[in-house]
């Protein structure tokens, strides 16, 4: 087996989390996004304040994640991909986020960043694993002699998906389709999983 697909997980295989934690939670300020405060260390402070002052440990927290449950599709769509490639998740989110969600996904392979919380469960910090890992991993996968495809929904996702031997978009918002053009736009898992194979089969 020599090749991986490289997946982003929200916005691909489960919702938004801290937008569909804010729907969820009725807490509106959590629907900041780097969108309104492109400095992310001011933003993940703020929203960590938020969710201290709401009294929202991460067992609270984990509760609302696992019932978004994955996207509609995703799981089966992850399973039947599985069977015939190396399948690794590369998010920019948190284990302790994601980790309701795996369980719904049946635990793949996923590359992430990490939470620090008290002994009353308060996320007190959060660490980045380091930056830009998206494209580091997909350029690390290469130096292994593995042929990779990546795909991703959003600007997160561009350095990752230009690094791999073949990128495509994923429910891409329409800026990013524009300024992108060169890679292929799927709006379904099937469109998806066409697009992968192709995407193989012209890299070989
Ligand atoms: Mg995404």
């Amino acid at each position: 087996m020599v090749r991986i697909v490289c997946l982003d997980l929200e916005g691909v295989l489960v919702p938004e989390i801290w937008i569909e934690f804010a729907e969820r939670t009725g807490i509106a300020e959590l629907r900041r996004t780097t969108r309104d405060e492109p400095d992310y260390d001011v933003l993940m402070k703020y929203r960590l304040d938020i969710l201290a002052r709401h009294g929202l440990g991460l067992p609270d927290i984990q509760k609302v994640i696992a019932d978004m449950g994955p996207l509609p599709g995703a799981r089966a769509f992850l399973d039947d991909l599985r069977e015939a490639y190396q399948v690794v998740i590369l998010s920019d989110t948190f284990y302790e986020f994601a980790h309701p969600l795996m369980r719904q996904l049946a635990w793949p392979t996923l590359f992430c960043h990490g939470l620090e919380t008290n002994a009353e469960g308060v996320i007190v910090n959060y660490h980045l694993r380091m930056a830009d890992q998206k494209r580091e991993a997909v350029m690390r996968f290469r130096e292994l002699n593995f042929t990779v495809v990546a795909a991703g929904d959003s600007y997160n996702d561009t350095a990752m998906v230009g690094a791999a031997h073949g990128g495509i978009l994923f429910c891409p918002p329409e800026n990013v389709v524009r300024e992108f053009p060169q890679y292929p736009v799927t709006h379904d898992y099937a469109a998806l999983r066409v697009e992968i194979n192709r995407a193989f089969t012209h890299s070989a």
